[in-house]
């Protein structure tokens, strides 16, 4: 990628190393390489100069050093975002949160933590269960992504039907703007009103306004029990049919993940289940709360299904099998990547009305664009992720004009181009699909009000100026 940054020359890397701590800093080749990817397998560049950081004074430091010498600083978590968000394609300073992976306060009276951006999502949450707390989102790669990230990213999971996204359990933030200045946004407490919500701007805004180096988060009471349900359906419709009538009735789900036979052809054989091999959909639904009370709902839901045209119901299968279907619903993609020399994955979100009719409009879509698509994940909220896959690479050009039909029919049902994995690097030729002139034309405003030398993760989310 063209880059108006100059290299960091040996000057600007002494300058660097003094301001931050040498003991902080990497340069050797072959321990700088790992940090120039994420969890986007095809995107790659090198950064020039990995920073450690180890505290928010260090941060300030060196921003205020890339403000005066200008050169460009991409945020990382723990590299899992599939947007190609922390990948530095401009070159200069991969800023690295990792270290900074303290808990600092789990306050059980006034329900809430506080932590360093680079604490692990599972770390939280078990340390928040031991305190009897629930801290609820729970992407996929809860286990491999920092909670910094996710709220760079406003990451969503299985549990958002129920318990929303990560933007709904930061109450403030710690954050180094692109200058180089600290600030907190947000509150401690359970409400606050003053000010413009600047915590809510910088959630989701992917590295490009602020580093996130402090959150203080919501913790909620954790559920005692959780029961899960598992319907196979003739078809990925019916499913959807399911999930439609199951909600329409009242119903909260705090999982509602389904896989479409292309998913089963893979990943069916792993599943501790008869008849996979018959069913077209496979519908995994979990209810939490009270045990009495969850043992009613999770059997309404199963005849909800069985209305619905569901082939077979199975109710609160084992604490094994329980554990066996998260790991086969987090195999789908892996075994997708190794399987197909092209795979192409969006997130997209339709309006749960819609569902139904989206899927069923996929299979013309294949055909026409000499495609698989692979269909699986959050149905309860309508996002739907779909990996576009070719038996060869050179498909790529094709299967990119098939995905703007899809992102195309999405945005007709009032739906969203991304639901979770955001926009970064990948998506950001697509970002004019969704949002208007005038909407991209007050971003840019405002990133550049944060910004104005643009050396904060440049080249994400907005599309390079024609
Ligand atoms: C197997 C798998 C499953 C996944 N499932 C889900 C899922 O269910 N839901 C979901 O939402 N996502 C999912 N993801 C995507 C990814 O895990 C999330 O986007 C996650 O929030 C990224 O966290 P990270 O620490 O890895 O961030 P990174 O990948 O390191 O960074 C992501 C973005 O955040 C910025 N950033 C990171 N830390 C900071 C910080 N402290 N301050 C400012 N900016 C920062 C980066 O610049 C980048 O733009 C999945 C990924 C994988 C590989």
């Amino acid at each position: 990628m063209a880059s108006n940054f100059r290299p960091l020359d040996p000057e600007t890397i002494a300058r660097i190393r003094e301001a931050v701590a040498p003991a902080s800093v990497i340069e050797d080749r072959d321990k700088r390489e790992p940090f120039g990817r994420d969890g986007t397998v095809e995107a790659f560049a090198m950064p020039e100069l990995v920073v450690e950081a180890t505290s928010a004074v260090q941060i300030c430091a060196l921003l205020k050093l890339a403000n005066e010498l200008r050169f460009p600083v991409t945020p990382r978590g723990l590299g899992t975002g599939l947007a190609g968000g922390a990948v530095p394609i401009h070159g200069g300073v991969l800023l690295s949160l990792a270290k900074m992976n303290r808990i600092l306060t789990i306050d059980r009276d006034n329900f809430l933590a506080v932590v360093e951006p680079g604490v692990l999502n599972k770390d939280l949450k078990d340390a928040a269960r031991e305190a009897g707390l629930y801290y609820p989102p729970d992407p996929a790669s809860y286990d491999t992504c920092s909670i910094g990230g996710n709220a760079a990213t406003n990451a969503g999971g299985p549990s958002c039907v129920k318990y929303g996204v990560t933007r709904e359990y930061i109450l403030g933030l710690e954050a180094v703007l692109p200058t180089g200045e600290l600030i907190r946004t947000g509150v401690r407490t359970r409400k606050g009103v003053v000010g413009y919500d600047l915590t809510r701007l910088l959630v989701g805004s992917e590295g490009t306004l602020g580093v996130i180096t402090q959150l203080v988060l919501k913790l909620i009471p954790h559920p005692p029990a959780i029961t899960t349900l598992v319907a196979l359906c003739p078809s990925l419709s019916s499913a959807m049919e399911a999930i439609r009538a199951v909600l329409g009735a009242g119903y909260v789900p705090c999982v509602v993940e389904f896989l479409d036979r292309h998913c089963l052809d893979l990943v069916g054989d792993l599943l501790p289940f008869e008849g996979v091999r018959d069913a077209d959909a496979f519908l995994l639904i979990e209810t939490d709360g009270a045990p009495e009370i969850i043992a009613r709902e999770i059997e309404a839901i199963g005849e909800i299904c069985l209305g619905s045209g569901a082939d077979q119901v199975l109710l609160a299968p084992d604490a094994r099998r329980r554990d066996r279907m998260w790991d086969v619903r987090k195999a789908v993609s892996l075994r997708i990547e190794e399987r197909y020399p092209l795979d192409v994955h969006e997130d997209i979100v339709v309006p749960i009305r819609c569902i139904a009719d989206f899927v069923r409009k996929l299979p013309p879509l294949e055909a026409a664009y000499g495609m698989k698509i692979f269909t699986f994940g959050h149905a309860g909220d309508g996002n739907l992720h779909l990996s576009m896959t070719a038996e060869t690479r050179e498909a790529r050009e094709r299967i990119e004009r098939g995905i703007e039909e899809i992102l195309k029919l999405v945005l007709g049902m009032g739906g969203t181009i991304s639901g979770e994995h955001g926009i970064g690097m990948m998506k950001s030729k697509y970002l004019s699909l969704e949002l208007s002139p005038e909407s991209i034309r007050l971003q840019r405003r405002i990133k550049a009000l944060f910004d104005p030398q643009g050396i904060l993760n440049p080249g994400k989310v907005f599309s390079p100026l024609p």
